[in-house]
């Protein structure tokens, strides 16, 4: 089976994603985690990486392609995959749609995790405010959270009616616990 967990920074597609793992024996393809692990490696693309993740922005289309590109071809994803974090713009939605195609692959479901903006704000203020300062993602405080909720409107947005037109789109309310969302997306994956 194979899902695309779309929705704003913050709404819980990391927790969702796992969750499905374990659930359908799927591998999350968290792009965020693959530029993180490259920045702590110090490599070129991981300085690049980390300037633009710092800055709320994102990478450039071309890059993020061939990364998943290169990861669906791995034989841990055989099974399927969870995509969390791509695609992030119409560019990087149709490039995955040609992909697919070429490599005789589908996509299952496309589900949208929905989450007012302020919910989203209040939650990080909660979080950072917990958590030791080594433990912060420099990218996690409400002042890049606040541009990367913009960047999400205007870049990432756009997508969800790419596959409301394919008739592909599924939403599910953010905004319940986390054991509610998880519900929701398990029947969803049933009906597949
Ligand atoms: P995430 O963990 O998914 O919230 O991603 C953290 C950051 O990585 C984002 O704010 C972007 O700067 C970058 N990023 C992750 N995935 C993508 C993508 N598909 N396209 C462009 N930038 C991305």
């Amino acid at each position: 089976m194979n899902i695309i967990l779309l929705g704003p920074p913050g709404a819980g597609k990391g927790t969702q994603a796992k969750f499905l793992e374990d659930a359908h024996a799927i591998v999350q393809l968290s792009t965020g985690d693959m530029l993180r692990a490259a920045a702590s490696s110090g490599s070129e693309l991981g300085q690049q990486a980390k300037a633009v993740m710092d800055a709320g922005r994102l990478m450039p289309d071309n890059i993020m392609i061939q990364i998943i590109s290169d990861r669906i071809g791995q034989p841990d994803c055989v099974n399927g995959f969870i995509l969390d974090g791509f695609p992030r713009t119409t560019a990087q939605a149709e490039a995955l749609e040609n992909m697919l195609s070429d490599k005789g692959l589908k996509l299952d479901l496309v589900i949208e995790i929905a989450v007012d903006d302020e919910i989203l704000v209040d939650r990080i203020n909660t979080r950072v405010a917990q958590m030791p300062e080594a433990e912060r993602r420099s990218d996690d405080n409400a002042e890049t959270l606040r541009k990367r909720l913009g960047v999400y409107h205007e870049q990432t947005a756009p997508i969800l009616p790419f596959y409301a037109d394919r008739g592909m789109l599924k939403q599910v309310d953010g905004m319940l616990s986390i054991e509610e969302v998880t519900q929701q997306i398990e029947q969803l994956a049933a009906a597949v």
